[in-house]
């Protein structure tokens, strides 16, 4: 890739622009490489985004940096969940000429803190705290700027939280492209058999990542990892059945408050009313009518991968990782998958686009993928009670919340703005005041008992 057309070669020290001077390297991705740098007018710390230098990437850039000087000039509230807008300039180097992007310099990346808790699952208070903030700000793109992201996924989150990441004394840490291929190689795990247990975590070579400051502590219920002890954390997952996890007094992880997500990487993004293709999402995070290339997509495609990344950080795995099999392809096992999880598309869906009818067979009494035999359903609540251990509550609270998104009719899916009202979401602390409230009005009315009717209410006496 270092080649024409390709990314930049950067050597540490190097000064871009006669003003940065770059520092480490802080990730990269298809379209880009990205760099620590200090600014040397301010001697403050940004990130540079290098994109490749092909022009359908510098188009892309273009775009990208039209959609970040929108949500710059928006509500300033707001544009604290995206990550903003800094400066941009091109560079010229051996494989041509490069677009730049400066944007602030923010901490790891959601899929570090999935690694961090060994691919078990991200405590429950942690969870609700991130999609909160991922939501809003997915509501504020969706209703104020009619900004599409099309690429939610972990990578594309990154935490703002005084975190710094070493890499550890064993293993000497790990490229990001064999972090890739770790990844690849947790994509071939089994992912709806048999139980997750804590047997299953990867082995110490695989932890590249040592917390320097830890992470918020565990509080009684949940098992987080220290510096000491990050190769064994327990997340809820992983407890026994009978452990108490939510008990509606669970006091917050310590300094969460203080710890922001941030949305980024709007390399991809679009406008409901201007999309550039049909190709939308990655393939994990791909809500069903971007896997049929429907041209019709919105803000919705967008919530079907909030759902897809709330159970990754609950459980560490993916909730659907599509094979492409002897018979069939990968589109076709993803929407078996899917399929398996929510049940059978309506007609509509699948008049909608041509692609559709070498897709799907419909007889009088079901509409199935052509190739492939789906298995019975396994509702999202037993998947998580089943396979995740999780207890009763939890598992069917969460599945209620997640199959919210989770709707082939991109009507019917949920809006960031409505989602943000939904209870599961609600930290311990409003639970405890819900709680509470409910506790003095049974005081004051009196708790109904089973042999009597519920109190009429007082307009009606
Ligand atoms: P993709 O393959 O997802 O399209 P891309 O080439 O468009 O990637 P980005 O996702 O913008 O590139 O950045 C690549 C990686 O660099 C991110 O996943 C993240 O780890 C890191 N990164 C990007 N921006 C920042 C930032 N502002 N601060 C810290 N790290 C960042
Ligand atoms: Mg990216
Ligand atoms: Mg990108």
């Amino acid at each position: 890739n270092y080649r024409k057309g390709g990314y930049h070669p950067v050597e540490v020290g190097d000064i871009l622009n006669d003003r940065y001077r770059v520092e480490r390297k802080l990730g990269w991705g298809h379209f880009s490489t990205v760099w620590f740098c200090t600014d040397l007018n301010t001697e403050g710390h940004v990130a540079i985004k290098i994109i490749r230098s092909d022009p359908t990437y510098s188009a892309a850039a273009r775009d990208e940096i039209k959609i970040l000087e929108q949500i710059s000039q928006a509500d300033p509230e707001m544009k604290e969940r995206v990550c903003h807008l800094l400066d941009s300039f091109s560079i010229v180097g051996p494989n041509g000429k490069h677009i730049c992007i400066v944007t602030e310099a923010l901490g790891p990346s959601l899929l570090s803190l999935i690694r961090l808790y060994n691919h078990r699952g991200i405590p429950l208070p942690i969870v609700r705290h991130i999609t909160k903030q991922l939501l809003q700000s997915l509501d504020f793109l969706h209703r104020k700027l009619k900004i599409i992201h099309t690429d939610l996924k972990p990578e594309n989150i990154l935490l703002e939280w005084p975190i710094v990441f070493t890499h550890a004394k064993t293993g000497g840490g790990m490229s990001q492209q064999s972090s890739k291929n770790k990844r690849k190689n947790d994509r071939r795990k089994k992912k709806r058999q048999g139980l997750k247990t804590q047997t299953d975590g990867p082995t110490p070579s695989d932890q590249p990542l040592t917390p320097i400051s830890s992470l918020p502590p565990a509080d009684s219920n949940h098992v987080t990892p220290s510096t000491s002890q990050v190769s064994e954390p327990l997340p809820h997952s992983a407890l026994p059945t009978d452990t108490k996890i939510f008990s509606g007094t669970n006091p917050h992880p310590s300094g969460l408050e203080k710890y922001n997500v941030r949305l980024t990487d709007f390399g991809n993004a679009c406008w409901t009313y201007r999309h550039f293709t049909t190709n939308i999402q990655t393939c994990e995070y791909r809500a069903p009518e971007s896997i049929i290339k429907s041209k019709r997509y919105n803000t919705s495609c967008d919530i079907w991968s909030v759902a897809c990344l709330v159970f990754e950080m609950l459980t560490g795995d993916y909730l659907f990782e599509p094979k492409k099999g002897k018979d069939y392809s990968m589109d076709e096992d993803h929407l078996a998958l899917i399929i398996e999880l929510i049940g059978s598309p309506p007609l509509s869906f699948i008049h909608s686009t041509p692609a559709c009818q070498t897709l799907f067979s419909v007889t009088s009494s079901s509409i199935s993928v052509k190739h492939i035999k789906t298995n019975d359903t396994w509702p999202l609540s037993s998947v998580l009670l089943d396979k995740y251990r999780f207890l009763d509550g939890i598992a069917s609270e969460t599945a209620g919340f997640l199959l919210k998104m989770l709707k082939w009719d991109t009507e019917e899916r949920l809006t960031a703005e409505q989602l943000l009202t939904e209870d599961w979401l609600k930290e311990d602390g409003e639970r405890d005041e819900l709680i509470n409230e409910k506790r003095e009005w049974e005081e004051l009315m009196g708790s109904p008992t089973n042999d009597e009717e519920p109190r009429p209410s007082d307009e009606n006496v």
